[in-house]
C-alpha cells in the first residue's frame, strides 16, 4: 500500500513545537510521506532528519499549494500548528487551508497533543 501522506505547516512561533514534534515522532514519521511548507519544511528535514518535500513558503503560496492537495484527494492529513497569540498577514490562507481541510473531511491538527493522536490512529 502507498505511503499515506501528511501536510506540515507551522507559524513562526509554534515552528520549534513542530521541531519538537518531528523529532520526538520520528520513527512514525518516518513511515509517511511528508509535504512541508518551505520554512517548516526546512526546519522539520534539518531538526529531524526527515524527508521531506518543501512546496513554496506559506505566505507565498505553500498553504495554497496544500489546499489543493487537499483538494485532489492527495493529502491524508495536515498537521497545521497555528500561532494562537499573534495576528498573521496571511491569515485568509490559514483560512483557506484549515476551511479546506473540514469541507474534505482530513485529520486536521492544530498542536502536539492532537497531532501525536492523529498519528497513532493514521
Ligand atoms: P513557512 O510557512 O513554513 O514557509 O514559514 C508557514 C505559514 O504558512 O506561515
Amino acid at each position: 500500500m502507498a505511503a499515506k501522506r501528511i501536510g506540515l505547516v507551522a507559524h513562526d512561533d509554534k515552528k520549534d513545537d513542530m521541531v519538537a514534534f518531528a523529532r520526538e515522532n520520528r520513527e512514525r514519521l518516518v513511515r509517511f510521506e511528508l509535504y512541508g511548507t518551505g520554512t517548516t519544511g526546512g526546519r522539520v528535514a534539518e531538526g529531524a532528519g526527515l524527508s521531506i518535500t518543501r512546496l513554496k513558503s506559506g505566505p507565498l503560496g505553500g498553504d495554497a499549494q496544500l489546499g489543493a492537495m487537499i483538494a485532489e484527494g492527495r493529502l491524508d492529513a495536515l498537521f497545521f500548528f497555528i500561532d494562537p497569540l499573534t495576528a498573521l498577514p496571511h491569515d485568509v490562507d490559514v483560512k483557506a487551508l484549515t476551511r479546506l481541510a473540514m469541507l474534505y473531511d482530513i485529520p486536521l491538527a492544530c498542536n502536539i497533543s492532537t497531532a501525536k493522536a492523529v498519528l497513532a490512529a493514521l
